[in-house]
């Protein structure tokens, strides 16, 4: 396998897990557009996203106009970017918690 096949393999592989929690799992996986952005989302996550939106949500449907329609598209993004965020946040210090607690402690030494 060339270097350029490994690359466009490892895109691949990456552009199939949620971008939120990076759930792998194929069966979990779907495709949403969220307001304009297109994104791989795990069902719970998708779920969650939705859940969000719902208390903007008008129980009786009603036609709405362009700006409204845009208005919403950027509401949406604006859950996703959020919940991006969060996410990225957890694992950030998740991984600042793991370096730390696997770095030899500087005080072992009596110094
Ligand atoms: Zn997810």
């Amino acid at each position: 396998m060339s270097d350029e096949s490994i690359s466009k393999s490892r895109l691949k592989q990456f552009g199939r897990v949620c971008i939120i929690d990076g759930e792998a799992n194929p069966e979990r996986l779907e495709r949403h557009c969220v307001g304009g952005i297109e994104v791989t989302l795990c069902q719970r996550c998708y779920r969650e996203l939705l859940e969000r939106s719902a208390p903007r949500s008008s129980p009786i449907w009603t036609p709405s106009d362009d700006l409204e329609s845009i208005g919403r598209a950027l509401l949406a993004e604006a859950d996703l970017l959020s919940m991006l965020a969060q996410s990225r946040w957890v694992f950030g210090h998740a991984l600042i918690d793991r370096v730390r607690k696997e770095a030899p402690d500087d005080n072992e030494d009596g110094t």
